[in-house]
């Protein structure tokens, strides 16, 4: 199988299998109970909380353990604008849709919810900031990088208008943390969301680091996490996370770590391109290194995901929950893509432990199965 589905979710990294099998099989006790075991139970979640904000420079006590980077996301809006006098959410076109259904469901709830204008390739228009970001806004929530093209947004310069117009920042950064640097002392943010699963961790365990003297109203009740987010932690998932947090950390200190997952990238591109000259690279600017979205104009993706799906390649056309459907993606005709593009773009999104010959490989499925496509009339 080749598996350029990353952006989806990650094979869990040896080490965080190990360290689930241990809590499931040893330290299954509740992290709240007073014995022995329990206490064992919550030591092992606290090295793991270390361990994730050791990734993102941040203070331990300052992560909130959610089951998603979903969930995180969710606490974080809706959690400030419980807090705020204000009404006024601002946020983009082209959000994962944790963000984007809520803001708009927020919306039907009397919110008055305003999206950055984007520069023709995605990128939030800087030059707009001051005409949106005004002393009514309670919470701008923006992406890092772009889930279905790795666009990076200029997260720095939304925060600088943010904190002068006296609003909350958040971002969603279940893309980027893990795969690039993060550090949230050097970055003028107040909420950061991110999800192991993306980085070879387990899916159950998502975080959301807050600010010291940023105050939420939870959105589930209860005593764990400080008050902050109840039920009993899934321990299993949080222990995983640490281990996966410590890998990427390691790995992230790597020389060059970024970078020869570019190469790669750009391999795949480029070999790609030579075998389909007519292919686009949707980019619009700075991508995350793993993250390449290629349109072939007239094709319809789903048949070409279907098809590669058969030659062992794992790919997905936007979102993996929006696919299935026939819909171009939204997020690339926010960018501008063309819908003749749009219609027919896939994503391939690579790991770090992707190879080269993984690389090779999938390029010249992809370039075989574009050709039958196109040859059988599929287009
Ligand atoms: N935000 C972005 C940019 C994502 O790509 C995803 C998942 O694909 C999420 C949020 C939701 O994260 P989770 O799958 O952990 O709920």
């Amino acid at each position: 199988m080749l598996y350029f589905d990353n952006n989806a979710t990650t094979m869990p990294c040896a080490e965080a299998i190990e360290a689930a099998g241990l809590a499931m099989n040893e330290l299954w006790h509740n992290p709240s109970s007073v014995h022995r075991p329990g206490q064992a139970a919550r030591a092992a979640v606290e090295l793991a909380r270390r361990a994730l904000a050791h990734l993102i420079g941040a203070q331990p006590r300052d992560l909130v353990l959610t089951s998603s980077g979903t969930e995180s996301i969710d606490l974080a809006i809706r959690g400030v604008l419980a807090r705020s006098k204000r009404r006024v959410l601002v946020t983009t076109s082209v959000e994962h849709a944790s963000v984007r259904d809520l803001a708009e469901h927020l919306g039907r709830q009397g919110v008055e919810v305003r999206e950055l204008p984007l520069l023709p390739g995605g990128l939030v228009d800087i030059a707009a900031l001051p005409g949106v970001v005004d002393e009514s806004v309670a919470l701008v929530s923006v992406q890092w990088a772009n889930n279905e093209t790795g666009l990076v947004q200029p997260i720095a310069e939304i925060a600088a208008a943010a904190r002068a117009a006296g609003a909350v920042m958040h971002t969603d950064g279940v893309q980027w943390v893990g795969k690039a640097p993060a550090d949230v002392q050097a970055l003028d943010i107040d909420l950061l969301s991110y999800s192991p699963h993306k980085f070879h961790g387990a899916k159950g365990c998502g975080v959301l680091w807050v600010r010291p003297g940023v105050r939420l109203t939870p959105t589930i009740f209860g005593t764990q996490e400080l008050g902050r987010r109840g039920g009993t932690e899934a321990v299993p998932a949080i222990l995983a996370a640490g281990a996966a947090a410590k890998e990427a950390r390691a790995w992230l200190a790597e020389p060059g770590a970024a970078s020869s997952g570019a190469t790669k990238r750009n391999v795949l591109e480029a070999s790609i391109l030579t075998s389909v000259p007519d292919a686009v690279v949707n980019a619009g600017g700075e991508r995350l290194w793993n993250t390449s979205n290629i349109g072939f104009p007239g094709l319809e993706a789903e048949a070409l995901l279907l098809l590669l799906s058969e030659r062992g390649v794992c790919a997905s056309a936007g979102a993996a929950c929006s696919s299935g459907s026939l819909e171009p993606s939204p997020v690339l005709l926010a960018m501008g893509v063309p819908a003749r593009v749009a219609h027919g773009s896939i994503r391939l999104s690579l790991s770090r432990y992707t190879t080269e010959q993984e690389v090779r490989e999938c390029a010249s499925a992809v370039a075989a199965c574009v050709k039958k496509l196109r040859a059988s009339g599929g287009a």
